[in-house]
């Protein structure tokens, strides 16, 4: 026998595992029962393009036993095994990079922690929560009998391995349970646990009827998609959710269909209602592919755009040839058409839901609209096909639902059904959070004119911004941009005379304040005495922050100050500048309008120091 170590990270996973997962330990067995699965799973594919790999056995079984004796529980199949080089691997480190993400997500909710374990691809090490011994013996598809591998270890911080003699294909795992699992060895209890937790395992899997000799299938076996919608209970779907996607919230919603024409396929796909904890991994998708019933790959890229990869689930095409592989995959104009299709049913049922006056759907769309509904707008810019589509998913908060709806989003069907007659565009401000985009001058103009102003707040909502800029025939327009057009003709007229008159002063300011690229009087202001705005085809301030912190260079953002004429601090401040005697006071109080101006919607200012220090001169003037 040779002794190896663990890989560090193994040990400090076991020791957590068996301390803070107690109570759910009963989740060894799905975990192991999914590696037998898997392991059927990857020889019956292999075996498409290398049929002697399976030569002799493509009856893909899944064996339980126990035995009170001994006090051991036995899960064997007759998949594709592993080497020794690869069981040293394999069980001895964790290959995937999960690790740590898993450790850190560890908390006090034993059910949840176990819920993980299934998704980082830690989940043979759960043995060790019931057993102080496990030994597995398995023969690797591609090698004879005398290559077989011995492995075993007590779950400290060593395994050892051997090579043995096997007549059979494939693994058999063998816990030696510890004194306090002895509930395992009762096979009405694993029976139970089975149909809790692997019943739509595609494999049978089998255990020693009563009399002990006779072998009897334990699980449903069927996968759940090819039965008739309206003969599958709501339970059943959960059940099923949970086990083939590893996923342990209640779906929010779920799409199962079966459709018959030029491609045939079924799709069996749930929204999640909880957020991952790997949402962002771009590269990630829920969704496996099976062809005609058999398992093709997890993770399937193809079928669904990046934006929808929280969706979990099956898809299983009659159309596609069976040994396809992922190379291929891309090449394969079926793939296109089907991701296509598929794509368009997504949206479809989204949009049903996000529509829907029905109370469960608008809960339903509520759950995946928090969850999920940044990823959603990712999609109104990178999914080109249905940009507008998408578009009518996404949803904000903005100025009517702060006043009306609580903490609830609107989308923008909704805000034209309340635009006034006169309204043309859509409104919105970019900030870097709720508070600030509420709080930006920028927008009082707006909310006095009774328009709805969104609230973009969220990094991805700066290429919203970008990307949309029509929707259904109306402009979007960011009320931090450009010249915002509030005014009537009188109106107007009314602030040019005024700007003539104050020119003096306003040069004045653009001339003291060096950074700002133009000082004008504003007609979108109501109550502050300034604000900052871009320039019709500048960046936003958010944006520019958002390059820059990405490393992307960004060409030098002028912002345009504008000063509220009707405003008592203005009005002060630019009779001041009449007297040229105070022009260092009036040179100080523009610099702190613009500072206040820049805090207020969010953003910092350039020298801080030089803020502090004036407010300080004024701040000992007040009080005297
Ligand atoms: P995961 O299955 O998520 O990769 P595990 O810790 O459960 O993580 O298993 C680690 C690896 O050990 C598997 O990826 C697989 O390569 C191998 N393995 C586990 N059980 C079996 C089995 N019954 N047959 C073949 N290989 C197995």
């Amino acid at each position: 026998m040779t002794q190896h170590a663990f890989q560090t990270e193994v040990t400090q996973l076991l020791q957590l595992m068996i301390h803070s997962l107690y109570s759910e330990r009963e989740i060894f067995l799905r975990e192991l029962i999914s590696n037998a699965s898997d392991a059927c799973d990857k020889l019956r594919f292999l075996s498409l393009t290398e049929p002697q790999l399976s030569a002799g056995d493509s009856d893909y079984r899944i064996e339980i036993a126990v035995d009170k004796g001994a006090k051991t529980l036995v899960i064997r199949d007759n998949g594709v095994g592993l080497t020794e080089a690869e069981a040293i691997e394999h069980l001895g480190t964790i290959a995937k990079s999960g690790t740590k993400a898993f450790l850190g997500q560890l908390g006090e909710d034993q059910k949840k922690n176990a819920q993980l374990i299934g998704q980082f691809g830690v989940g043979f090490y759960a043995a060790f929560m019931v057993a102080d011994k496990v030994v597995v013996e398995s023969r690797s598809a591609r090698v004879g009998s005398d290559q077989a591998v011995r492995w075993e270890s007590a779950g400290d911080g060593s395994f050892a391995t051997e090579k043995i003699e096997r007549a059979a294909r494939g693994t058999q795992v063998t816990l030696h349970l510890k004194d306090d699992a002895d509930e395992f060895l009762d096979g009405w209890k694993v029976r139970g646990l089975v149909k809790k937790w692997s019943d739509y395992v595609c494999y049978p899997i089998r255990m020693a009827k009563e009399d002990g000799k006779e072998l009897e299938q334990v699980n449903a076996g069927q996968p759940l998609w090819t039965k008739a919608k309206d003969a599958i209970k709501d339970e059943e779907y959960t059940a099923f959710y949970r086990s083939a996607c590893k996923q342990w919230d209640e779906p929010a919603t779920r799409i199962h269909a079966s459709v018959e024409g030029r491609l045939s396929y079924t799709t069996l796909l749930f929204v999640p209602s909880e957020k991952p904890f790997d949402l962002f991994e771009r590269e990630r998708r829920g969704v496996s592919l099976y062809v005609k019933r058999v398992f093709i790959m997890d993770d399937c890229k193809h079928l669904l755009p990046e934006w929808l990869r929280f969706v979990k689930g099956v898809v299983d095409s009659d159309d596609l040839p069976l040994n396809v592989s992922r190379e291929i995959l891309q090449q394969q104009a079926t793939v296109e058409q089907l991701r296509k299709q598929i794509t368009k049913r997504v949206i479809d049922h989204l949009l049903k839901l996000a529509q829907s006056t029905d109370e469960a759907d608008k809960a339903a769309w509520a759950k995946i609209d928090a969850a999920f509904g940044g990823v959603i707008r990712e999609g109104v810019v990178t999914d080109h096909d249905n940009k507008d589509r998408v578009a009518r998913l996404a949803r904000w908060r903005s100025t009517w639902t702060e006043a009306e709806a609580g903490r609830a989003t609107t989308g923008l069907e909704d805000y034209i059904r309340r635009c006034p007659e006169s309204q043309k565009e859509i409104v919105f401000v970019t900030a870097p959070n709720l508070a600030a985009a509420k709080a930006n001058p920028a927008i009082e103009g707006f909310v006095k004119a009774g328009r709805e102003v969104l609230f973009f707040c969220d990094p991805v909502d700066e290429w919203v911004a970008q990307h949309l800029t029509e929707f259904d025939g109306r402009k979007l327009v960011d009320a931090a941009k450009g010249a915002g057009d509030l005014l009537d003709a009188e109106a107007k007229k009314a602030l040019e005379a005024k700007a003539k008159e104050l020119e003096p002063f306003l040069g004045f300011a653009k001339e003291t304040l060096g950074d700002v690229g133009e000082v004008r009087l504003s007609g979108r202001l109501a109550d502050s005495p300034a604000c900052l705005v871009a320039d019709e085809h500048g960046i936003s301030a958010q944006m520019e922050q958002l390059m820059r912190r990405m490393g992307q260079s960004v060409p030098e953002q002028k912002r345009i100050l504008e000063l509220n004429p009707s405003h008592p601090l203005v009005q002060r401040i630019s009779a001041l500048h009449a007297d040229s005697g105070r022009r260092g006071e009036v040179a100080d109080a523009l610099h702190l309008l613009k500072d206040q101006a820049t805090l207020a919607a969010g953003g910092t200012v350039s020298d801080g120091a030089a803020t502090a220090k004036r407010l300080q001169g004024l701040l000992a003037k007040a009080l005297g």
